[in-house]
């Protein structure tokens, strides 16, 4: 299953470098921090590598085991 990511908006300072280096993943906010338009894209870029913060994180899924 392909990966998905978030934006932890906590840690994101919005430098814009994920927009500068993999255009068309993620868009600057009103808020003036990152979120994310394409998650197939960003996944093609690194994921959470595009971000120098750590800002952009990986969404584990958890197996829901009984
Ligand atoms: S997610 Fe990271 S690279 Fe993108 S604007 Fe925020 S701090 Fe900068």
């Amino acid at each position: 299953m392909a990966k998905r990511f978030k934006v932890n908006k906590d840690r994101c300072i919005g430098c814009g470098a994920c927009v500068q280096s993999c255009d068309g993943a993620t868009r600057l906010g009103q808020d003036m921090k990152a979120e994310i338009i394409s998650q197939e894209k960003l996944g093609e870029c690194g994921g959470a590598k595009v971000c120098p913060f750590g800002a952009i994180e990986e969404i584990r899924e958890e197996k829901k085991e009984k």
